[in-house]
């Protein structure tokens, strides 16, 4: 029996997000383009079991790094472009534009960043936000919290950053949209399978062999791989760094509160807390206004953590159920943050959980593949996304771009503002069999 053997312009490996946005990128080009994903997707939206499942993202343009703000910048002008070439339904639209309130100790670094050095990169680029400089002040804008919740248990008093553009990403919309533009192309087409081995000929063109035993050929390879990243980067003699500081997986716990009788007509922001505690300022929480997404959903608030209290160092080890202690943790904090009866706290309705696949310094690994680990010199025809570390989403469709740019070129005008995902900085790779 003959194995079957495939031949493509780019072939993606990961059918996340940032896989998808990549393939639509590479099709728009006119390159013919696979994707390979080992899960099917759920319906029209992402598979159930990567990191980029789920209803809702945070989109914000409140950084502190000046290159971010460009950055994501971009990336939302480029998500208004999909929607405008997709012909989107203004009743569902890919982006739910919204207030977005940054608030807490102004001064306490977070691994999010820190209130103060948002404001001030803000001024710098005269990026427009609205300061909410008190307790009273975030109540005022804002009567669904509790004043006295606004203070860190030292005393110390919140404040807040409006962004008037914030927005709630409409999970299952950007995969339906995305997808349907790459197949509106005629050159895109996804197989569901697993990818085991990667070879690279001495032309720079690519092999890639499949669990069934069929072979892909490709000029170019991108790799989205998001926690299964130890699967593609083996048989390119890498892998992720286990050392200390670890690349490790992160369980990531969610609940979803409905409206308490008090809360029924108030208005919530996009919110996100800095820092309440002063013994553990990465003890982060979150929240989305219910934005009805879902039908199951509707009416309700999705509020996280954005912190664990489980890692794994392998994908064999996911669990895959939400943790009751951070759920009692979101509990507890509301109770103190929010006014009584504004939420029902005591039910959350549904609960989840999803995965972050964390670098060791927290911060995306985007570019080229290194020959080595910190080598400069890198594999042509061939770039990598990985260690999204709870933050790629927003980026979606520049990081695409980025993708085929730097896979298909070697190169990206965007380089100016990557330095800091760079694929070549300390402990982000170590080689495949180092210990
Ligand atoms: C709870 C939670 C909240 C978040 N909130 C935000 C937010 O508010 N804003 C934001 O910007 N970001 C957020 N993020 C981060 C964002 O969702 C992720 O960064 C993004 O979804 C990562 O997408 P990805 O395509 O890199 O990875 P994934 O979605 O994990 O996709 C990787 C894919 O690669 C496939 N794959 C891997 N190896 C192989 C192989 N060998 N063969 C075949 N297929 C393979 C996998 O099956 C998988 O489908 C959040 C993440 C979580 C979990």
């Amino acid at each position: 029996m003959t194995t079957l053997q495939h031949s493509t312009d780019v072939l993606i490996v990961g059918g996340g997000t940032i896989g998808l946005s990549a393939a639509y990128h590479a099709a728009r080009r006119g390159l013919r383009t696979i994707l390979v994903d080992q899960f099917p997707n759920q319906g029209s939206g992402p598979n159930d079991l990567g990191s980029s499942r789920g209803l809702e993202r945070m989109f914000r343009i409140l950084y502190a790094q000046p290159e971010r703000v460009r950055l994501v910048e971009t990336a939302y002008a480029m998500w208004h472009e999909l929607e405008q070439h997709a012909r989107v339904d203004p009743a569902r639209p890919l982006l739910v534009e919204q207030d977005m309130l940054f608030f807490g100790n102004p001064d306490v670094s977070t691994f999010e960043g820190n209130i103060s050095n948002i404001q001030a990169t803000m001024d710098q680029l005269g990026v427009p936000y609205e300061r909410l400089g008190s307790p009273d002040e975030i109540v005022a804008r804002y009567p669904i919290f509790e004043k006295a919740g606004l203070y860190t248990p030292d005393g110390t008093a919140y404040v807040g950053l409006v962004q008037n553009n914030g927005a709630t990403i409409n999970v299952q919309r950007a995969f339906e949209v995305t997808r349907e533009l790459a197949e509106r192309t005629g050159r895109y087409r996804q197989i569901l399978d697993r990818v085991v081995h990667i070879e690279q000929h001495t032309s720079g063109a690519w092999t890639v062999t499949l669990v069934n035993g069929e072979k892909i050929h490709a000029g170019y390879l991108i790799l989205c791989p998001g926690v299964w990243l130890d699967s593609v980067l083996a048989p390119l003699g890498l892998a992720a760094y286990k050392k200390d500081p670890a690349w490790s997986i992160w369980q990531m716990t969610l609940g979803f509160f409905a409206r308490g009788p008090s809360g029924k007509d108030a208005h919530w922001p996009i919110w996100y807390e800095f820092g309440n505690t002063n013994s553990d300022a990465n003890r982060l929480f979150y929240g989305f206004p219910d934005v009805g997404f879902s039908e199951e959903t509707r009416g309700k608030f999705k509020i996280s953590a954005d912190y664990t209290y489980t890692t794994w160092s392998s994908p064999d080890q996911i669990e895959r159920s939400p943790d009751p202690r951070i759920i009692a943790d979101i509990q507890a904090h509301l109770r103190a943050l929010v006014k009584p009866g504004v939420l029902d706290i005591d039910n959350p309705t549904l609960q989840g959980a999803c995965m972050y696949s964390m670098a060791p310094d927290g911060d995306i690994v985007l570019g080229r593949i290194p020959i080595a680990p910190e080598a400069t010199q890198f594999r042509t025809n061939a770039s990598i996304l990985c260690m999204a570390s709870g933050r790629g989403f927003k980026y979606t469709p520049l990081f695409g771009r980025i993708l085929v740019d730097l896979a298909v070129t070697g190169s990206t005008p965007y380089q100016v503002d990557l330095g800091d995902f760079s694929t070549t900085r300390a402990h982000v790779f170590q080689r495949v069999n180092d210990k």
